[in-house]
């Protein structure tokens, strides 16, 4: 009996929220709680993303706090009036081991309609430093694909490699951006019962290719839609898209967990 319960084989699957962002007022007092809740969910890393040089300490100081948690620097181009960040900047500030991605950074013409110069000169500002650390890009794009797109082959972005983070756009921007090697992350938003043309990307692109996220604090997946968004949550983005695909939900959190450990720490 005791012997038969030793042989069971213990499958504990594993899932990395690849984009959130701990440093947000939202968790302040709540860390602990939040760390908790990543054991509890099998949330084994998670990524935090910076969206300003401003706040770039405070996600540096979480990320250096657990061994389990990484950190990326950037300037997101949503944001207008911030410190308008340089290549050597970018390079220096990615130094810390502890920074494994550039970003987040992209384009966004759905709160200010394009084409803004400002905000692709800034993409390219951070693709370059990513080619000149080796370090992969975090990318957002919103309501501008084609110039997205556009800038990632002028600048090569492909040496530096990447993700195309909280993937709301069609299979043909997702298979132009993996033709380029990058990869490409779901959010809750893939949970939402109205995504269904995101719903049908998610089960064209291979699992090969494959990252998920939370973007706590925002987007909170099914069946925690309209709360507080927290990356013991991206497990429930998993079970979406082993649902889609017809896959077992722990073969969902092995790949993309691989994906992540390959892309961001080369290993
Ligand atoms: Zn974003
Ligand atoms: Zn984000």
């Amino acid at each position: 009996m005791l012997q038969a319960a030793l042989l069971r084989p213990i499958v504990i699957a594993m899932y990395i929220d690849s984009h959130c962002h701990l440093n947000f007022p939202d968790f302040a007092e709540r860390l602990p709680d939040i760390y908790r809740h990543m054991q509890d969910n099998q949330v084994s890393h998670a990524l935090c993303i910076s969206v300003d040089l401003e706040s770039f300490p405070e996600v540096l100081a979480i990320a250096e706090s657990r061994d389990n948690l990484y950190a990326s620097v950037g300037v997101h181009p949503d944001y207008e009036d911030c410190t308008e960040p340089t290549v050597e900047q970018l390079v220096e500030l990615a130094a810390n081991p502890k920074v494994i991605a550039i970003g987040e950074t992209g384009m966004d013409y759905y709160r200010t309609p394009g084409p803004l110069a400002w905000q692709q000169e800034r993409f390219r500002v951070h693709i370059r430093a990513a080619r000149a650390t080796g370090k992969p890009l975090v990318i957002h794009t919103r309501a501008a694909s084609e110039d997205t797109l556009r800038l990632m082959a002028e600048e090569k972005a492909g040496e530096a490699g990447g993700v195309m983070h909280c993937f709301t756009e069609s299979l043909d921007v997702a298979k132009a951006a993996m033709d380029m090697g990058f990869y490409i992350s779901f959010s809750g938003i893939v949970t939402f019962k109205n995504a269904k043309a995101l719903k049908e990307v998610a089960q064209s692109v291979p699992l090969e290719r494959m990252l998920i996220e939370t973007d706590a604090p925002y987007l909170a997946p099914m069946p925690h839609r309209g709360k507080t968004n927290e990356p013991g949550y991206v497990k429930h983005v998993a079970e979406e898209i082993a649902r889609l695909k017809g896959l077992a939900v722990e073969e969902v959190g092995e790949a993309t967990s691989r994906n992540f450990r390959r892309l961001f720490l080369k290993t």
